[in-house]
């Protein structure tokens, strides 16, 4: 079932207030030896640049090739395009997915604490946008829970009271892993909410109900074309709860993270959750015959950065143009934060700018940042984090407030950060 809805083109309207950036094609040559070179403390002397003639002249052909277009601070006109909010709730995920015909909402959690209110963030975003798409008339096509932990479901409950969503999909999982975490219960208290509104319909996804090139029936792909574009949006689910050999692979709720591709057009982008090292080692074995399902152009960085979730032949596969991290700042020093995590973690840091399988696309001016060394850390002492300067395109949450990703059906790739 899809709903046609009148729209003004998508293209031509653009979210106040952001700064817009590009996927940069054309200083990959002197950037490169730049990334990540570390420039603080013992690290003062930033990597010295590599001569530019040192690079094959295949780098930037096939950079420029890739469809990744200039910057020209006038903001992206595309055409025919659908836009990525990876919106800024701290510590957690929440990327809304705005297309000319509908919405889909990808985990509604964040950070909670005497500094920041992830709900009200998350619910100011989305009215805003709402106002801004008066033609959505307040409606989520559907909701996706990655997985029941609270930075990726805190809000849900305030989400389905407030907007009309038409489905919720999510793993079935309410069991605790520990009585520290508020998330099973919180994805049981919303089981019970979606039981009292039949009108909206509910899935609960495990890995056996997913065929071999992935799940778009039932709920999962919402949306299609209507009269503002002819362009119909494809979801497809590639991973959910497993249920079988758990004894080996365990009850981490990360590990059984439901897992979305996204394409419009030409442009693509891959959802993995939190799925770590064995969840991304068993999705790749079940879909080896088919590797080009994770062929994309946009990554959503696995566990917000942590370095657990990114691994080489999921980027060897992936060849994004662009990653976003979505993760809190690093001067919030609360429980559950960033800082206390040591995200984004210098192991994914490096998978992302690798010179062969990393993102292939540059911004348009770098960025100095903080990166965490070691994993989480309970004791002060334990802290490490190095200031990073970051020129391939690779934006978060935590650096630069709520980031929108334009992607054109035609491939085109544009970037707008809130600072
Ligand atoms: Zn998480």
């Amino acid at each position: 079932m899809h709903d046609r809805r009148a729209v003004a083109s998508l293209s031509h309207e653009r979210a106040p207030a952001l700064v817009s950036w590009v996927v940069h094609p054309c200083r990959p040559l002197l950037a490169l030896a730049l990334s990540l070179a570390a420039c603080g403390g013992s690290r003062e002397q930033s990597a010295p640049p590599l001569e530019a003639d040192a690079l094959p002249p295949h780098l930037y052909a096939s950079t420029r090739a890739a469809g990744i277009v200039s910057h020209t601070r006038q903001g992206a006109d595309f055409g025919d395009a659908m836009r990525y909010h990876f919106i800024d709730v701290g510590q957690g995920d929440a990327t809304l997915l705005e297309f000319p015909c509908g919405a889909v909402l990808i985990d509604t959690g964040g950070e909670q604490n005497a500094s920041f209110d992830s709900t009200k963030a998350l619910l100011g975003y989305l009215d805003a946008f709402f106002d801004r798409r008066p033609d959505l008339g307040r409606t989520l096509d559907l909701v996706v829970i990655t997985h029941p932990h609270i930075d990726h479901m805190r809000s849900v409950i305030d989400v389905l009271e407030r907007y009309k969503v038409r489905a919720v999909i999510d793993d079935g999982k309410t069991e605790a892993e520990s009585e520290h975490d508020p998330g099973p219960e919180q994805q049981a208290r919303m089981h019970e909410w979606l039981a009292a509104h039949p009108e909206v319909a509910h899935q609960d996804v495990k890995v056996g109900d997913i065929g071999p090139v992935g799940l778009t029936e039932g709920l999962i792909d919402p949306i299609g074309a209507c009269e503002a574009s002819r362009v119909d949006p494809r979801l497809t689910l590639l991973w959910g709860a497993v249920t079988e050999e758990l004894d080996s692979y365990g009850h981490d709720p990360n590990n059984h993270s439901l897992v979305l591709r996204v394409d419009y057009g030409k442009a693509s982008a891959l959802f993995t959750g939190d799925l770590e090292i064995i969840g991304l080692s068993r999705l790749f074995t079940k879909y080896k015959d088919h590797p080009e399902l994770f062929d994309v152009d946009i990554y959503q960085v696995g566990h917000h950065g942590s370095k657990n979730a990114t691994i080489h032949y999921q980027m060897e596969a992936m060849s994004p143009k662009l990653a976003v991290i979505s993760m809190g700042p690093y001067d919030r020093v609360h429980d559950w934060t960033a800082r206390k995590y040591g995200h984004p973690n210098l192991i994914a840091l490096e998978h992302l700018v690798h010179p062969k399988t990393g993102v292939t696309g540059w911004r348009e001016e770098p960025i100095e940042a903080w990166v965490g060394i070691k994993g989480a850390w309970k004791d002060e002492r334990k802290e490490v984090f190095e200031r990073r300067t970051i020129s391939k395109a690779i934006y978060a949450t935590g650096w630069e407030g709520t980031v929108v990703v334009t992607a054109a059906a035609s491939g085109e790739l544009a970037v707008d950060t809130e600072r």
